[in-house]
C-alpha cells in the first residue's frame, strides 16, 4: 500500500497550468494569497465539522497557519492544521479541476496574455499559482479523524503528472512545501514574505506565524530564532471595528472570497442589532463573472454563525436578480447546525435577506445618484456589466419595484446611443408640455428599435423614446404599471393617441385624410381580409408608407417572435 503512484493530471489542469506559468508571471506573488487562502479554508472546514467530531482537535486545539523559508534547501513552505485530505481527496483536489463552469472557462480563453490572465482570476487561480515561482511541489497532508499511518504524500513538477504515496503524518493538516524555480530566490527572506502576507492576507481570522528574526551583535547578521510571532491581525474583518479597517484590507479580504482579481465597485459593512443580531459585509464585482448566465451557478453569500464558516453560496441569502453580490453573513442567532433545508423556513434568514436587498440597493443608490465623476462612472460601469440582471428584479421583486426602477437605464432617442444611460426620472423631467406616458419602443437589436417606422412621428415632434432591445426587456416591462404616476406605453401598440401633444388644426386635417382615403381604406380591408384585424389611416409615420401595429391588449410583435423562436 505503501506504494507510489504515478498518476496524470486532468487535461484541463495541464492547460490551466502552462497558462498561468506564462500569463500570470509578472504577479508571482499571489502565490502565498492563493496558498494561505485555502490553509484558511480547511481551517474553516474543520471547525464547522469539528462541531460534530470536537475529538478531532486532539492535542492541537489552536487553528494556526505557518510559513517557513529554508535559504540552503530554496524551499518555502506553508502549513497549517485545518482539516487536510484523504488520499482520494488529494487525487480529486489537486489533479482535476472540478469547479462548475471549467467548461465555459476554457471556451473563453482567447490566447492574448493579457486578456487571458485577467479571465484566470476570474476563475480563480488557487494551489496550481504555486507553479509560477516553484518547478516542484511536495504536499504532505492527513486528514482530520483518520490514523496517522493514513497520511498522504502527493509531489508533481506540473509538467502533466504526480505521484502519490502513504506516509505517516502523526500531526493532521497540510504542509506544502515549494521548491523554488532558477532565479526566484528573492522570496527566501522573511522581510519580502511578511510583507506579501500583510499585503494579500491580513484579513484571514487565524494567525498566519513565522519564526522570528533577529540581529545578531556577534555574528553580525539576521538570524532566525526558533521563537514563532504572528504576522497578521488575525481577527474576522466583518467583526473589527469599521474605522479600523482600510480600503486595501477591505479589497483583499473581497478578492479572498471571491477569487477575483480586480478590486470590487463598492462594498458595505453593517452590523444590525436588536431581535435579529447579525453582520453583513457584501461586495459589488467591478465585472461580471463568466458564469453570470449559467442558471447552476452558485450565489456568492457564505454564512457564518458566530464566526464559524457553515456553508457558501447560501442562495437564501440573497434574490436571485443580486445573485452577483459576494459577502459574508455572520448570524449570532441561527443554531450551528442550520441546514439548507432549515435555510428554507428560516424567518430569521428571511429577514436577514431583506435587511440585505436594501443594504444593497442603497449602496448602487449612492452611486446612481452622486454628484461625484468617480462614482457616476463606477455606477455606468455597474449598469454594463449587471444592468440586465438587476431588471430581473423589477418583476421579482415587487415590494422594492420602486427603488429598482429608479436604478434603472436605457438608451433612448435623446442620446441615440445604444448605452444605457437614461434614467426614467431623467425621461419624465424632459416630457413634452402635454405629454403623459413614457413611449418606449422594443426590437430584437438596438438598431431594429433604433429604426423602427413607429419612431417617426415622436422624432418629428421631438418626443423622446426609450430604445429596448435586452432580453429581459418585454418581460420586465409586464410587471412596470407606471413610474411617477406615467404609464408606459408602447409606440407600437393600439390607436395611438398622442393626446393634447395634437393640436386642433392636425386633428381637422386628419378628419379630413381620413374621409379622402375610405375608400381605398374599404378596398384594402378587403383584400386583407383573413390577414389583417384592421386597415386604418395612420399619422404617426413621416418616411415610411406603412407599418404593423399589435392590438393595445396583444403581445407586441417582438414578443411574438421571441415566444416562436422558443418554439410556443
Ligand atoms: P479552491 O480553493 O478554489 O477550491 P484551489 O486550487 O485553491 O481551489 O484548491 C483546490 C482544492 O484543494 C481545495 O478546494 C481543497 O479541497 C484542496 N486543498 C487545497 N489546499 C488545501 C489545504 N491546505 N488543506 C486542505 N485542502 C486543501
Ligand atoms: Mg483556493
Amino acid at each position: 500500500v505503501a506504494s507510489k503512484e504515478t498518476m496524470g493530471f486532468q487535461a484541463e489542469v495541464k492547460q490551466l497550468l502552462q497558462l498561468m506559468i506564462h500569463s500570470l508571471y509578472s504577479n508571482k506573488e499571489i502565490f502565498l494569497r492563493e496558498l494561505i487562502s485555502n490553509a484558511s479554508d480547511a481551517a474553516d472546514k474543520l471547525r464547522f465539522e469539528g462541531i460534530a467530531h470536537p475529538d478531532w482537535y486532539g492535542d492541537d486545539p489552536e487553528l494556526k497557519i505557518r510559513v517557513d523559508f529554508d535559504k540552503a534547501a530554496r524551499t518555502i513552505s506553508i502549513s497549517d492544521n485545518g482539516i487536510g485530505m484523504s488520499r482520494e481527496e488529494v487525487i480529486n483536489n489537486l489533479g482535476t479541476i472540478a469547479r462548475s463552469g471549467t467548461k465555459e472557462f476554457f471556451s473563453k480563453l482567447s490566447g492574448d496574455q493579457q486578456k487571458d490572465a485577467a479571465l484566470i482570476g476570474q476563475f480563480g487561480v488557487g494551489f496550481y499559482s504555486a507553479f509560477i515561482i516553484a518547478d516542484r511541489i511536495t504536499v504532505e497532508t492527513r486528514r482530520a479523524g483518520l490514523p496517522a499511518a493514513d497520511g498522504v504524500r502527493w509531489e508533481s513538477d506540473g509538467s502533466g503528472e504526480f505521484t502519490i504515496e502513504s506516509i505517516d503524518r502523526p500531526q493532521r493538516g497540510t504542509t506544502i512545501t515549494l521548491h523554488l524555480r532558477e532565479g526566484e530566490d528573492d522570496f527566501l527572506n522573511s522581510y519580502k514574505l511578511k510583507s506579501i502576507i500583510r499585503k494579500y492576507s491580513d484579513h484571514i481570522s487565524l494567525p498566519i506565524q513565522m519564526r522570528k528574526e533577529e540581529w545578531d551583535e556577534e555574528k553580525k547578521e539576521q538570524v532566525i530564532k526558533d521563537e514563532l510571532e504572528s504576522i497578521n491581525q488575525s481577527s474576522a474583518l466583518w467583526a473589527r471595528n469599521k474605522s479600523e479597517i482600510t480600503e486595501e484590507q477591505y479589497n483583499e479580504f473581497y478578492k479572498h472570497l471571491s477569487h477575483d482579481y480586480e478590486n470590487p465597485l463598492c462594498y458595505s459593512l453593517n452590523r444590525v442589532e436588536g431581535r435579529n443580531e447579525f453582520t453583513q459585509l457584501l461586495f459589488v464585482p467591478s465585472r461580471a463573472p463568466f458564469d453570470l448566465w449559467d442558471r447552476n451557478k452558485r450565489g456568492g453569500i457564505k454564512l457564518y454563525v458566530k464566526r464559524i464558516f457553515i456553508m457558501d453560496d447560501a442562495e437564501k441569502l440573497m434574490p436571485m436578480y443580486l445573485r452577483f453580490v459576494t459577502g459574508v453573513i455572520d448570524s449570532a442567532d441561527l443554531p450551528l447546525n442550520v441546514s439548507r433545508e432549515i435555510l428554507q423556513e428560516s424567518r430569521d434568514i428571511k429577514v436577514i435577506r431583506e435587511s440585505s436587498t436594501k443594504r444593497v440597493l442603497s449602496m448602487l443608490e449612492e452611486l446612481a445618484n452622486s454628484d461625484d465623476e468617480a462614482k457616476k462612472e463606477k455606477y455606468r460601469t455597474f449598469w454594463a456589466q449587471f444592468g440586465q440582471v438587476l431588471k430581473e428584479g423589477v418583476g421579482e421583486d415587487q415590494a422594492n419595484q420602486e427603488r429598482i426602477l429608479k436604478l434603472l437605464r436605457f438608451a433612448s432617442t435623446h442620446t441615440d446611443s445604444s448605452e444605457q444611460t437614461v434614467s426614467l426620472a431623467e425621461y419624465v423631467a424632459r416630457m413634452k408640455e402635454g405629454q403623459d406616458k413614457i413611449y418606449y419602443v422594443t426590437g430584437e437589436t438596438f438598431n431594429a428599435a433604433k429604426n423602427s417606422p413607429h419612431l417617426e412621428i415622436f422624432r418629428k415632434k421631438g418626443v423622446e423614446v426609450l430604445l429596448l432591445s435586452d432580453r429581459v426587456d418585454e418581460w420586465m416591462l409586464s410587471f412596470i404599471t407606471e413610474f411617477d404616476g406615467k404609464q408606459l406605453a408602447s409606440v407600437a401598440k393600439g390607436g395611438l393617441d398622442l393626446g393634447s401633444l395634437s393640436d386642433e388644426k392636425e386633428k381637422k386635417e386628419h378628419e379630413e385624410t381620413e374621409k379622402q382615403f375610405k375608400d381605398l381604406i374599404d378596398r384594402m380591408k378587403k383584400v386583407l381580409e383573413d390577414k389583417a384585424k384592421d386597415v386604418r389611416v395612420t399619422f404617426r409615420l413621416t418616411d415610411s408608407p406603412a407599418c404593423l401595429i399589435a392590438d393595445e391588449n396583444e403581445l407586441s410583435g417582438n414578443l411574438l417572435r421571441m415566444l416562436k423562436a422558443a418554439g410556443q
